[in-house]
Formats: structure tokens, C-alpha cells, sequence
């Protein structure tokens, strides 16, 4: 047995590990150089606690079983996540009756510990929230956590148990025969398989016009973003939400987690085509800082440290395609905007253990193995711990980031696990993530590629060979 998952952001990375506890030969393919680099790259972050989904959506059905999950998820990759909870802000009476309306929702779906808080409890939870608010929609189950980190952890979860992973290698074709799925092509090569999973994010349409459908149909839909640095941490507590609009969860301020302050998203409709348009826009931006103001007007914009902008794969529907479709062998995990990052562990453990394990007859293995250490944090550690950690390997004594306090021993760790960029440390470290946003530390970390990699600093790109960081040297 013999199955691909096309995606390897944090659907399809979930999806893939999820499907190597059974006995099959698993591969995923990815057309970036690394994992986690589609939509799970730039988001809201945020464990979703399902009360904003309509009940008789699927959305609504995955959101808060896959909150639930979350937990346990994060202990066993080693992701960073914390229950932080969430107000939804009401303003006057209007807003006030759509808190009702939000709580008899996520009632209906599930979500537990729903309650409507007086402007004083809101106030005295969350003081810099602005005064004129009316009451709050507490949900506590809301968390945030770092998306990339689940995709990678995932699959180097996965691959720990057999995923054979292929990065930087884009499926072209899908071979259906009598209304079954034979093989996909990529620009490396032709591999026969008994079935695929179609979690290609921004591109799912793409795929599924390959395997001859016609859902999803997909657009973009921009969301843009300010980040504050972790000087604006005591912010806020937890997840702010507006009254929510038709088309989104409205302009939200929330806690990073590792201590900044994110500030959006817009929710923009841009032409089919527009699938990179990951550029910010004045107009934009100039809305997330209006938005984010009406909640906490302290809002203070000399700590922003980063602008960058999110596409969610909508569809007309509005809602994820999940499940197993008319062509035989052929399932989709597609059209996963908001909240796709909460849901995606559900998904993945219906999709994978129940549907397909079921229709392909697939034999549990006994050696699954659902641990995954991270790469050690040294900004988390205390100092006895850190301490302990040079002794053994020196290399995590010398700080190289000193925004975020990145060490080299952990920029090495990083490679070793498969980063091959610039972009593929600064995941998996955040070197690079903090205030001077990786101003004083590039050259370093280049270097260290570098070295590690035995290439010249001219080989080493931002993400991939198409961007190259360094030209060459200035003197011979
Ligand atoms: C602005 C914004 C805010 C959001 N906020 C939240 C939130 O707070 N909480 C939440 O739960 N959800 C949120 N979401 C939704 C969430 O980010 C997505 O549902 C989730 O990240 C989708 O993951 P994915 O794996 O399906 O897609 P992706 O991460 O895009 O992964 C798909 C992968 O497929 C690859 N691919 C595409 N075509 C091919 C091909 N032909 N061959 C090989 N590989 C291919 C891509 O390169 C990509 O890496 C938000 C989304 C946006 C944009």
C-alpha cells in the first residue's frame, strides 16, 4: 500500500504522520524547499474555540474537537501552546446581542466554559482594553500556538516513523484509470500509488482539477499584519476579538507565544490568480492599526518590528472540503481557511484512522512512536539548565541572536534537522524573529550554514536557490 499527501504544511504534515502508524508506504510531497511554508506560515495563530463557526458546517464540526486535542498534541511534538483564552469585546447594545447570539452558537457546538463578562470583569482581567466596552464573550479554551512548529514537528514526527519525504518537488499530474487514482507525477518523477491526499493549501483547486474535480474552488483572501515586539507584552492576556463581520473575525489584538503582540488580520478578496500577493498594503495596514485601536487604544506603533500578510484559501462555500471524493483513492483536505489550523489535527485523525483506514484496509503498525523532542530553547531554560546544556556542548554558550538569545548550538541542531536556508533556522529557532529582525545576526547565521553544510556563503539563500543572500566576495 503505497499513499502520497500532497502538502507539507500543517494539514497534510498531520494528515502524513497520522498515516504512518499504519502499515503503508507514505510520502509527501512538497513544492517548497521546507515544510510549513503555505498558509501555516503567516496567520493569527490562534487555537480556535469554535463558538465563531455556524453549526451545520463542517468548520464548526472539526473546530472544537480539534481545540480539544490540542493539548496533548503539543506534549507529544514539543510545540509551544498556551490556553490563554479569548474575549470577544461588545460595544453597545447591537454588539452585545451578538455576543448571545456567539455564545448560544459555540454552546450548540460543544464548546465548553462560555460566559458572558460584565465591562468591569472584562476591565479587571484585561486592563489596557478600551474602557468604552460594554461586555465580553469569555471563552477559555482558545489558545495560541506557533504554526510552522506543529507542521515541522509533525513531520519530523512522521519521518521518525517511516514518512519518506520529498521537499522541493511539485506535483504536476495525478493519474486516474476507471475512475481511480494510479499514480502522481511530479517534475522528479512518476510514483504508482493506491491513494492521495489532496492538502495543498492555496493550490488545492489546482491538484483537484488534476485528479479530473471541479471542488474546491478556491480565491484568496488577504489578511494583514503588524507584530509588536515583546517590550509590548503586558498588552494583553489573552485573544481579543471584535463583534465578528460577515466575511471574517474581524481586526484582533492578541499575545504571540513567544511574547509579542500581534495586531489584524484584514480580510481582503483578491482575484483567483492572485496566489503570492503576500505583499501589505498602506490601506491595509492603516485598517489593522484602526481595528486594533478601537479594542486596546494603547496600541503604541513604535513597537512594531514587522508587517507581513497572510492568503486564506476560501471558496464560495466558505467552509472546508473534506473527505473521500468520486474518484476512488483520491481524498481531500482542502479549502482549510479559518480556523484550518485548529481543526487540522481533528481532520487528520478522522480522514486518516477512520475514513481511509477503513475504505483501504489499513493494518495498525505496532512500532508508532508518537514522541518528538524539539531543538532545546535556551531563552527557556533556566540558568542551571543552560548551564547544563554547555557543558555538554559548548556551542549552546555562544548567543547569536540577541533579540530572541538564539544560540549557536541550537542554529547547528537546526541544520542538522534539515535546515537549508536562512528562512529554515529562523523557523526553527527564531533566530531572526526578534526586534531587529535578524539585522545583526545574518551573517553569522549564514556562516554557520555555511560551515555546517560545507557550501560557500554564496550557496547559502534566504529560502530556496531562486534567493540567493550574498553575491560573492568584495575582495579576493
Ligand atoms: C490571515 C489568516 C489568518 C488565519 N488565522 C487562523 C487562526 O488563527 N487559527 C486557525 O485555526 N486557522 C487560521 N487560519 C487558517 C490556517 O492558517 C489554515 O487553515 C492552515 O494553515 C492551512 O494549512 P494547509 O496545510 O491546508 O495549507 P498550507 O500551509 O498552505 O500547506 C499546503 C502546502 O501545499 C504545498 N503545495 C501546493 N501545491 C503543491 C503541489 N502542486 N505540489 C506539492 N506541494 C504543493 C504548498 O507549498 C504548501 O506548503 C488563518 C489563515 C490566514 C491566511
Amino acid at each position: 500500500m503505497r499513499i502520497a499527501v500532497i502538502g507539507a504544511g500543517a494539514v497534510g504534515a498531520l494528515i502524513a504522520r497520522e498515516l504512518t502508524r499504519y502499515e503503508a508506504d507514505v510520502l509527501l510531497f512538497e513544492r517548497e524547499a521546507d515544510v510549513g511554508w503555505g498558509v501555516t506560515k503567516a496567520n493569527s495563530a490562534i487555537v480556535h474555540g469554535g463558538f465563531h463557526e455556524a453549526p451545520d458546517t463542517v468548520r464548526a464540526r472539526f473546530c472544537a474537537p480539534g481545540n480539544a486535542m490540542y493539548e496533548g498534541l503539543c506534549r507529544e511534538l514539543d510545540v509551544p501552546f498556551r490556553r490563554v483564552g479569548a474575549y470577544v469585546l461588545a460595544f453597545g447594545e447591537e454588539e452585545l446581542a451578538v455576543l448571545r447570539e456567539l455564545q448560544a452558537q459555540g454552546e450548540e457546538n460543544g464548546v465548553p466554559g462560555l460566559e458572558i463578562h460584565s465591562r468591569e470583569e472584562v476591565l479587571a482581567r484585561e486592563p489596557h482594553v478600551n474602557p468604552e466596552v460594554r461586555a465580553g464573550l469569555w471563552s477559555p479554551t482558545v489558545g495560541i500556538t506557533e504554526p510552522w512548529t506543529v507542521a515541522i514537528a509533525a513531520v519530523e514526527n512522521a519521518v521518525a516513523n517511516g514518512l519518506k519525504l520529498h521537499l522541493a518537488e511539485e506535483v504536476t499530474g495525478i493519474e486516474v484509470r476507471a475512475g481511480r487514482v494510479q499514480a502522481v507525477v511530479t517534475g522528479k518523477g512518476r510514483y504508482p500509488v493506491d491513494a492521495v491526499v489532496n492538502a495543498a493549501g492555496l493550490f488545492a483547486d489546482r491538484i483537484a482539477e488534476m485528479a479530473g474535480l471541479k471542488e474546491p474552488v478556491l480565491f484568496p483572501r488577504r489578511g494583514e499584519y503588524i507584530l509588536l515586539d515583546k517590550a509590548a507584552s503586558g498588552l494583553v492576556r489573552s485573544v481579543l476579538f471584535p463583534a465578528p463581520t460577515e466575511k471574517s473575525k474581524g481586526i484582533l489584538v492578541l499575545p504571540t507565544v513567544d511574547g509579542g503582540v500581534l495586531l489584524g488580520p484584514t480580510a481582503e478578496d483578491l482575484p483567483r490568480g492572485a496566489r503570492e500577493a503576500v505583499e501589505t498594503t498602506p490601506e491595509g495596514l492603516r485598517r489593522v492599526v484602526e481595528g486594533a485601536r478601537r479594542l486596546v487604544p494603547g496600541v503604541d506603533l513604535s513597537q512594531a518590528i514587522k508587517t507581513f500578510a497572510g492568503l486564506r484559501p476560501e471558496s464560495p462555500q466558505e467552509d472546508f472540503v473534506v473527505g473521500p471524493t468520486v474518484v476512488k483513492g483520491f481524498y481531500q483536505a482542502a479549502a482549510m481557511r479559518s480556523p484550518g489550523l485548529t481543526a487540522a489535527p481533528a481532520i487528520a485523525k478522522w480522514l486518516a484512522c477512520e475514513v481511509m483506514a477503513s475504505e483501504l484496509s489499513l493494518s495498525r503498525r505496532g512500532s508508532f512512536n508518537p514522541i518528538r523532542k524539539g531543538i532545546p530553547r535556551v531563552a527557556e531554560l533556566s540558568e542551571a539548565e543552560w548551564e547544563e546544556l554547555i557543558r555538554k556542548d559548548p556551542r549552546y554558550g555562544r548567543i547569536v541572536c540577541f533579540c530572541n538569545r538564539v544560540t549557536e548550538g541550537e542554529i547547528v541542531e537546526a541544520i542538522r534537522r534539515g535546515a537549508r536556508s536562512l528562512d529554515g533556522v529562523k523557523f526553527r529557532t527564531r533566530a531572526g524573529f526578534g526586534r531587529c529582525q535578524g539585522g545583526f545576526c545574518t551573517d553569522r547565521i549564514l556562516q554557520i550554514l555555511a560551515r555546517e553544510l560545507g557550501v560557500e556563503p554564496e550557496e547559502v539563500p534566504l529560502r530556496d536557490p531562486s534567493s540567493p543572500l550574498v553575491m560573492g566576495k568584495v575582495r579576493p
